[in-house]
């Protein structure tokens, strides 16, 4: 009675459908692979699950500049200070680790032979066009922290490697990765969001609103509403989720040109980036997290489960917070204050899972090419993989794309990105959902150190509302 009582719950319910729907996802698209579709019943086969995409993609501007603006507005300079830097400490932390454990990990089990190349298996020379230099990356990094028009910002993303890579996916039509190029041009012309310059904005805009006190608290009002009714409509979207992962799976399957010829001869590379991401999550992560804590990281991921499966449907962390948010205040308690103000932050510059891929894939390509790194050679990989991994935008692919920037620093050959795109489609998924599940984490910590500082806050906001 019980069981069934707690399986009805809404919440469980949620969870249960959306797990069902992975499962399903998978099987029905591998059975309607036999049936062989053609392009319409593929692209009708994905449509449900692009229409989640876009209900997820339409609050991502709303949500990270209502929840900034009302987070940081109602928090003191004492409170926002000792949060961002808990929040930054962690992020630059977790990060640096799960360089270093990807790294050991290629190094250790070696999947890179030039075997791999030889054997024909070498996709199309997609990134052969004019390569930005580690410099401009890097100063690209900074441009995009501060866009010059702000509406711009919510439509194009400044960094020119993103256009560059996405062009010439256009214009290759041909091998194996067809449909991933495709996908990929569409990350530019739908996913140009310059998510970074609108999250620096909004922090300036909400530290500014919150000195201005009673002058300002119009605009307050309007922000935290604001932020209300897209938790709101968060809440709905839920909902629709199970069915949107459903379709997103199953017509990434169908997708797929050739599931056994790459899952051979890529094998021992996926399974080097999965066991590099299964480890980060459990030992890093979650140790960390109880440790600091003393919380159950158990406890605490089965309250963010609904968010790690979207992230896993979706392949993107901006797409997925809506629900990450939702996870976290509702199953998690963490304080409202403290998710506003970190957890866009994190979805935008906090990537465990696409850092330690890349420090994993370029290690790969260098093994591929019998090009071994000296030491300097991979301090090198690690630094620019963790720049990378902050500088990739919250989307699908796009750390395939900032991994230009890790191999120009080492001098590896960026055409060989080509290698790994076939099998892109799957380790997205599993580094965004570890990039959602470091992110959650962190809010956590915060949380955990910042409660009493918020309460204290609190109480003198009791009590001033009391002599008042
Ligand atoms: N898709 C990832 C994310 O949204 C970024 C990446 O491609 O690594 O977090």
């Amino acid at each position: 009675q019980n069981l069934k009582a707690t399986v009805l719950e809404p919440e469980n319910m949620l969870v249960t459908l959306t797990v069902l729907s992975v499962v399903l996802g998978i099987f029905i698209g591998l059975l309607t692979r036999l049936a062989l579709p053609g392009e319409r019943a593929k692209m009708l086969i994905g449509f449900p699950g692009e229409l989640l995409m876009n209900m997820l993609k339409m609050l991502i501007i709303p949500l990270i500049v209502s929840s900034l603006i009302s987070g940081l507005s109602s928090l003191d300079a004492k409170s926002s200070g000792k949060m961002g830097s808990c929040a930054l400490l962690y992020y630059f932390s977790t990060t640096i680790a799960a360089v270093i454990l990807g790294i050991i990990l290629v190094v250790t089990i070696h999947p890179g032979s030039s075997e791999i190349k030889k054997s024909g298996n070498q996709g199309e020379k997609v990134l052969a066009r004019r390569m930005p230099s580690t410099l401009d990356s890097f100063l690209d990094l900074f441009r995009n922290m501060f866009p010059e028009n702000l509406i711009e910002a919510c439509f194009k993303q400044v960094a020119t490697e993103t256009v560059d890579v996405n062009q010439t996916y256009l214009n290759k039509t041909t091998n194996t990765t067809e449909w991933m190029m495709v996908e990929s041009s569409k990350v530019t012309s739908l996913w140009s969001t310059n998510v970074l310059g609108l999250v620096s904005f909004s922090i300036f805009f909400g530290i500014i609103i919150g000195q201005m006190g009673d002058q300002a608290l119009l605009m307050v009002q309007f922000f935290n509403i604001m932020n209300d009714i897209i938790m709101r409509m968060v809440k709905i979207i839920m909902w629709y989720s199970p069915i949107g992962i459903f379709f997103l799976i199953a017509s990434k399957i169908l997708l797929i040109k050739d599931l056994t010829t790459t899952a051979q001869s890529l094998g021992l590379y996926m399974i080097t980036v999965i066991l590099g991401l299964i480890i980060h999550s459990c030992l890093t992560l979650s140790v960390s997290f109880f440790v600091m804590t003393r919380k159950n990281p158990l406890t605490f991921f089965r309250g963010i489960f609904q968010a790690w499966i979207t992230a896993l449907g979706t392949a993107s962390s901006a797409a997925t917070l809506p629900i990450t948010f939702r996870c976290l205040e509702e199953n998690n308690g963490v304080d409202k204050r403290v998710t506003r103000f970190v957890l866009p932050i994190g979805a935008t510059v906090n990537m465990d899972g696409t850092a330690l891929y890349e420090a994993v894939a370029s290690i790969f390509i260098a093994q591929v090419n019998d090009i071994p790194l000296n030491f300097s050679q991979i301090i090198i990989v690690s630094l620019t993989a963790t720049l990378a991994a902050i500088g990739a935008a919250s989307v699908p692919s796009a750390g395939l794309v900032t991994m230009v920037l890790v191999l120009s620093a080492v001098g590896l050959p960026t055409d060989d990105i080509s290698l790994i795109l076939a099998v892109d489609w799957l380790l997205d998924r599993m580094r965004t959902s570890i990039n959602v599940v470091g992110d959650a984490f962190g809010a956590g910590i915060v949380d955990h150190f910042c409660r009493g500082e918020l309460q204290k806050q609190d109480a003198e906001a009791a009590a001033e509302a009391r002599e008042a």
